[in-house]
């Protein structure tokens, strides 16, 4: 099938690079000259397992980039837009990228005489799924389902293991209005043979937001829990290994830890609590695991404090910068805030990620970088550990660990966990 997909970010890329894989004929559109440079050239602008691979084996055959959104368009028979829905400040989804590729896409499909299939994939609020639809009937002068057919397929995919998941996902969504055919979606999916399911629209993206912001709570009721463990001497990992015995409570998501960041949890999150807020909803459950995940990187400032007393002039390592292993996405990163806490109370701060660091770089230039978690630690008298990367679990130091995540192989008596 000729596929065009409007946004070529962890999402946009990943899905045109695994349905090239699978025999599709895929041009990715984005607005950043550099990143399309960079994607036809076969170097993939984000770092996530496998990706370049697939990038390498299909580019310039069945994968090519380009910023011309209406040439790209106007040739496909399936049309995603997966470019980004960032959080505005008061928790709402801003819909500015979505509908201006909506609009990119009714235009560009303005003179065809078939009916295209154009599939939304950012995750987008329920209620905002309308204003999607008529951005492209106005700028198309189509009606959805006569002259192109609307679809929502909100994503799944896990940064880190991004490729694994959308090849092999647990599930499918698909959501659609009733009567519309689905078969031409079943068929570009078949491949991955995972189970689809189909509901409406808005239930599709509905499945998303609920899903995102059941794992949030998962993790913040963890470290709620961890947290009275922390003042109980009690192990919180000991304690989610016995809970997760009882066959209704899955061991997943269970870890406490430094809290949750990414560009999908916290946001998603916030954005369900202000469409209820809109909707005049009480949502407590929602706003109280977004206070326990803001709250949870200052456990970790104050747990140094309480070890090294005033950060003013002392040198600390911080070790992980990306929000979690398998990516260099830094986006509301844990490991981050606490970097930038730290650097703000007068600590010298040596900064180490094996993926992150370019990125870390353009944020936060004032921090010390380092080649190597060793090279960190030996610049540093005490370190922490923000990200579980694997290579963190060898480190052996005489010197104090803070572990915000779990990973330390060697128990020592200079290394404590912050909820355990
Ligand atoms: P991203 O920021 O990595 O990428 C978005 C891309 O879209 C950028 O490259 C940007 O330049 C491009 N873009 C913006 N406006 C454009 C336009 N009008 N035309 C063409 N390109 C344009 O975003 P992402 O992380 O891939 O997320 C995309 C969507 O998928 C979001 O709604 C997100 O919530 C959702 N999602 C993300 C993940 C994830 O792990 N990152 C997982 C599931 C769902």
């Amino acid at each position: 099938m000729k596929i065009s997909i409007i946004g070529s970010g962890y999402v946009g890329l990943v899905t045109g690079a695994c349905l090239a894989e699978t025999g599709n004929e895929v041009i990715l559109v984005d607005i950043s000259e550099g990143r399309v440079g960079e994607i036809n050239a076969g170097k993939c602008p984000i770092y996530e397992p496998g990706l370049q691979e697939l990038l390498q084996k299909h580019i310039g055959s069945r994968l090519k980039a380009t910023t011309n959104a209406q040439e790209a368009i106007f040739q496909s028979e399936i049309i995603f837009i997966c470019v980004g829905t960032p959080q505005s400040k008061d928790g709402s989804t801003d819909m500015q990228y979505v509908i201006s590729a909506a609009k990119s896409a009714g235009i560009a499909i303005r003179g065809r005489k078939d009916a295209p299939i154009i599939i939304l994939k950012s995750t987008t609020p329920p209620t905002k799924i309308d204003e999607v639809v008529l951005a492209i009937e106005n700028s198309s002068g189509k009606k959805d389902g006569e002259g192109f057919y609307f679809f929502t397929n909100p994503e799944f995919l896990r940064e880190g293991s991004a490729v694994k998941d959308f090849q092999k996902p647990d599930r499918i969504v698909v959501g659609c209005s009733e009567g519309k055919s689905s078969e031409m979606l079943a068929r570009l999916y078949s491949p991955f043979g995972s189970k689809m399911f189909f509901c409406s629209s808005k239930s599709a993206m509905m499945v998303k937001y609920a899903s995102n912001s059941f794992l949030a709570a998962k993790i913040s009721f963890a470290n709620e829990i961890g947290n009275i463990c922390k003042k109980l001497g009690i192990d919180s990992h000991e304690v989610a290994n016995g809970m997760a015995l009882d066959r209704r409570i899955n061991r997943a998501f269970l870890d406490s830890g430094c809290g949750f960041g990414g560009s999908c949890l916290p946001k998603d999150t916030a954005s369900l609590a202000f469409e209820a807020k809109m909707l005049g909803e009480c949502s407590s459950m929602l706003s109280a695991v977004l206070e326990v995940n803001k709250n949870q990187p200052s456990k970790v400032i104050e747990r140094l404090k309480t070890r090294l007393g005033s950060f003013s002039g002392k040198k600390i390592a911080v070790l992980g910068l990306a929000f979690k292993p398998g990516t260099d996405d830094i986006r509301e990163s844990p490991g981050m805030e606490v970097a930038f806490l730290l650097h703000s109370q007068g600590a010298k701060v040596f900064a180490y990620d094996p993926k992150a660091t370019e990125n870390a770089k353009k944020h936060a230039p004032a921090l010390n970088y380092c080649k190597s978690a060793k090279e960190a630690i030996e610049k540093s008298e005490a370190a922490v550990i923000m990200t579980d990367w694997k290579e963190f679990a060898e480190i052996d130091t005489e010197k104090y660990v803070l572990e915000g995540k779990r990973i330390l192989k060697l128990k020592k008596p200079n290394y404590e966990g912050i909820c355990w």
